[in-house]
């Protein structure tokens, strides 16, 4: 028998990807729903894919913007 955790990890990047079957998405989520290191290893690699998401293609915040011009050394 495998080691489920190690089955689990496998699962991730296509659990998140949206690319599994049923059946494994099932597997997968009844694993989640009983081990909390899984369930905290795939919360942490959701919620980096939200990030860089949101990096790639959400304008900068202004007040970063401002806060990167502030830094600037005026040229003149
Ligand atoms: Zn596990």
């Amino acid at each position: 028998m495998k080691d489920p955790c190690a089955h689990c990890e496998e699962m991730m990047q296509p659990y998140l990807d949206h690319v599994l079957t049923d059946d494994e998405m099932r597997a997968a989520e009844a694993h989640l729903a009983e081990c909390v290191d899984c369930r905290r290893r795939y919360k942490f690699e959701e919620s980096l894919r939200v990030y860089v998401r949101k990096a790639a293609t959400e304008p900068m915040p202004a007040e970063l913007k401002q806060k990167l011009a502030a830094l600037r050394i005026p040229l003149d």
